[in-house]
């Protein structure tokens, strides 16, 4: 805390979570560093990226971890979970099949975290409504269904992805204080 003159007055953990090529890395440094990378190569040995939002006066440092492609062998592992307080779950809104794997995704995150986490289910790649293929309807009534924020984002046109994670972050922040 600020008493010893450094540091963060608060340290969130979340975790991105998701089918492979939804656009998490994107979503993080879109978030992180305003940046957008077209080719999906996963940035090797950088587990998680921080970043300092203020909330009320107070410092939080959100520390954001990125699965660095693991998901693709459904071998997401428990440390990767350890000590989160909150979740983006992210599909493609324009591939439904990642849409149909949300609830899989929300069954793993239950089995190794707190189901009062603060979790939001992530509509991304909006940008892409001619290809829709998963409406804004069927993504808000699976969220209310299972007690969840709700958004869609673009990290390609950074539509939202500021708000997404700052809600979360609120969240966290609410729960805890
Ligand atoms: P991850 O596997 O979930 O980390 O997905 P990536 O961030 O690597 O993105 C997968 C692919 O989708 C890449 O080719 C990105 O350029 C693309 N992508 C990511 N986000 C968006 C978006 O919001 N809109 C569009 N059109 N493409 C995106
Ligand atoms: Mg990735």
């Amino acid at each position: 805390g600020h008493e010893d003159g450094v540091g963060e007055d608060y340290l969130f953990k979340i975790v991105l979570i998701g089918d492979s090529a939804v656009g998490k890395s994107n979503l993080l440094s879109r978030f992180a560093r305003n940046e957008f990378d077209t080719n999906s190569k996963a940035t090797i040995g950088v587990e998680f990226q921080t970043q300092v939002v203020e909330i009320d006066g107070k410092e939080v440092k959100a520390q954001i971890w990125d699965t660095a492609g693991q998901e693709r062998f459904r071998a997401v592992t428990s440390a990767y979970y350890r000590g989160a307080v909150g979740a983006l779950i992210v599909y493609d809104i324009s591939r439904r099949t990642t849409f149909d794997s949300v609830k899989r995704w929300l069954e793993e995150l239950s089995t190794h975290c707190d189901t009062t986490m603060a979790r939001m289910l992530v509509g991304n790649k909006c940008d892409l409504e001619n290809i829709r293929d998963v409406s804004v309807e069927e993504g808000k009534s699976l969220a209310e269904a299972e007690g969840l924020f709700f958004m869609e984002t673009s990290a390609l046109d950074a539509t939202n992805v500021q708000t997404a994670f700052e809600i979360v972050i609120r969240e966290i922040y609410i729960n805890i204080s």
